[in-house]
């Protein structure tokens, strides 16, 4: 059975692509269904920063990331977490230098800038020179006896560890022929340094769409870790720690991963790690290497472009479905075959519903209910053809292969999460809870949000309607097609739960330029609205069955005053967009009747009145 794991070191909040390796954690653990844990690696004790464990935790929960084994979730294999599992690597640390592939270091920090020095001034590709092998036993014991500070070091043994090609970067550089016999000839190989930062994506891939060969790693800082000198590297600090490679490497192994997928940036620890394995005499798990998240132009994804901690993500509004669907394309090749259109699992929203969803009229512009096709269903058609990118965590389970992963380092476009998260807004308004869909995982579970969220501003204080499911509901489905985020809904349907104030300049001065625009008879209009509007009240018995509170309804009154006016259909909308919202634009004035209500639309429409 497959396992995985995360490992991220507690340093601060998790970031995008910490995010994305957790995911093709989950994703490659669910679809081989095995098991992936989360393992907290926080060794290095000066960077810990407090309270990252359970950000880190809630952000995973958030995103739907469920790990099957970590903190506070138990498991078979645990502690999870490194600084409680020193005894462990203690004891492996012990096996090590009884056999002689560790040793003891006693250089001090001085002595080791000097050696730092003169190994540059050598162009030797390590920092330490291995002074410290030559120390016997005694010598250790009456150094540790005096108190002396110490190191443990690996010892290099000079030759490398053959390592198998990496899931998605292909072989490890060498410079060796190909025609190199495998036997373990010592020093038989050597390692090149990365070339050019494309060699890699140029790499043929098979007809399986695995590469064939990868000449060079795109990685950050060099590549090597063979160039004739023998590099040392610590294993247990000075604090009584092990090194990242050290614990590592124990953990991985002794935790039963079969399987790593980690960021690029390890890359180059790999060979270390391979040392450290075969020096223990065990098996390497399977190395995947995902290539860097950067910006736009290339560089570092940093602050400069956008947030890179999840939680600002989340902070904004962004839907967790929409920001997994966001990682997973980045870098990932969505044309890839085994999900052409037809074979891919159809995004649960029926396209179909999305340009009458969206059938919104700026006022101006809509002439008629049914011409209500705006920019945002426009959009949407256009974008029909990007539907083939629109994944859920589920989905993308069933559709995800490694051969899909590219080497490409890949950007990371806002817009794009931008243009999903309204898919998945969509989505999950379309959808009701109970059977599938969990609790708070579907329409009402935004219901429930967005009541939060307009508890949450003062300006909605006292409005009794915000304490309405069904009314809040009914302002979530006419704003959504106009979101971006889910907390833009309060600022875009104001004027749903408080009358306009239509005495501000602002709509003052709205008014005078659309009045401006041909002659429109205002005060005429809104009486005669509201007068429809209130006959209705003393129904005759041929009205009694006709709900007056829907969309057609109120079209009809719109309808009948303008052929009574004689005035243009635009105009009369105009009026009632500004009497009863106070607003240039917004949903078709029709559902915004039906919405507010017969009773509310009579009594804003008194207080323009009077
Ligand atoms: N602790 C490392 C990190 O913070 C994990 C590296 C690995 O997965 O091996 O990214």
């Amino acid at each position: 059975q497959a396992r995985l794991r995360f490992a991220p070191s507690p340093t601060g909040y998790l970031h995008l692509g910490g995010l994305r390796t957790a995911l093709f954690n989950h994703l490659f653990a669910r679809k081989w269904k095995g098991k992936w844990i989360l393992r907290i690696e926080d060794t290095d004790r000066t960077r810990l920063v407090d309270d990252a464990i359970s950000s880190m935790q809630r952000t995973l929960d958030w995103a739907g990331l469920d790990y099957d084994e970590g903190p506070g979730r138990g498991g078979d294999v645990g502690p999870y977490i490194q600084s409680e599992r020193r005894d462990l690597y203690n004891q492996h640390l012990s096996t090590l230098l009884d056999n002689d592939k560790a040793y003891h270091c006693f250089c001090s920090p001085d002595e080791l800038s000097e050696i730092r020095k003169a190994q540059q001034a050598k162009k030797a590709t390590a920092s330490y020179d291995g002074r410290c092998r030559h120390l016997t036993e005694e010598d250790v014991a009456r150094r540790k006896r005096a108190g002396h500070k110490f190191v443990v070091r690996f010892k290099d043994p000079g030759d490398d560890a053959d390592l198998p090609p990496d899931m998605i970067f292909g072989p490890y550089p060498s410079t060796s022929s190909p025609a190199t016999s495998s036997s373990s000839s010592s020093s038989s190989k050597t390692w090149s340094r990365p070339q050019s930062p494309t060699s890699a994506l140029l790499a043929p891939r098979n007809s399986s769409g695995l590469m064939t060969q990868a000449k060079g790693f795109r990685g950050p800082g060099s590549f090597s870790n063979r160039d004739k000198d023998l590099d040392d590297f610590i294993l247990m600090k000075g604090d009584g720690y092990p090194t990242y490679h050290f614990a590592n490497v124990i953990d991985d192994t002794t935790m039963g991963i079969t399987h790593v997928f980690r960021g690029e940036e390890w890359l180059p620890s790999t060979p270390k790690h391979y040392q450290i394995y075969r020096a223990l005499g065990w098996n390497a798990p399977h190395f995947a290497h995902l290539p860097l998240l950067v910006n736009p132009d290339g560089t570092k994804l940093s602050k400069r472009t956008g947030d890179v901690s999840v939680e600002a993500y989340e902070q904004k509004g962004y839907e967790p479905s929409a920001l997994i669907n966001f990682l997973s394309l980045i870098g990932w090749d969505h044309h890839h075959p085994t999900t052409s259109a037809t074979q891919r699992p159809f995004f649960p929203i029926d396209p179909a519903s999305l340009s009458s969803a969206a059938s919104h009229d700026s006022s101006s512009s809509s002439s008629s209910l049914t011409s209500g096709l705006d920019m945002t269903s426009l959009d949407l058609r256009k974008d029909y053809n990007s539907f083939s990118e629109l994944y859920t965590l589920d989905m993308l389970v069933e559709s995800f292969s490694l051969e899909r992963v590219g080497r490409t380092r890949g950007s990371v476009f806002l817009g794009k999460l931008d243009w999903l998260n309204k898919m998945h807004l969509k989505r999950v308004g379309m959808m009701h809870e109970g059977g599938e869909v969990k609790e708070g995982k579907g329409r009402e579970g935004l219901v429930r949000r967005v009541k939060g969220m307009l508890k949450g501003k003062d300006v909605f204080q006292g409005c009794a309607r915000i304490e309405d499911d069904e009314f809040v509901g009914k302002v979530l489905d006419i704003e959504l097609p106009r979101a971006t985020v889910l907390s833009d809904i309060p600022s875009l349907s104001v004027f749903f739960f408080l009358r306009p104030n239509l005495s501000n300049p602002e709509t003052l001065g709205m008014w005078k330029e659309w009045s401006g625009s041909g002659e429109v008879r205002y005060t005429e209009i809104v009486g005669l609205v509201r007068k429809k509007l209130a006959s209705s009240s003393s129904s005759t018995s041929s009205e009694k069955d006709v709900d007056t509170e829907t969309e057609e309804w109120m079209d009809g009154v719109i309808e009948s005053v303008t052929q009574e006016t004689g005035m243009k259909r635009s105009g009369v909308v105009k009026v009632l967009r500004h009497a009863l919202t106070g607003r240039k634009k917004g949903p078709a004035i029709p559902s915004v009747m039906a919405v507010l209500g017969r009773e509310e639309c009579i009594g804003r429409l008194e207080a323009v009145e009077a």
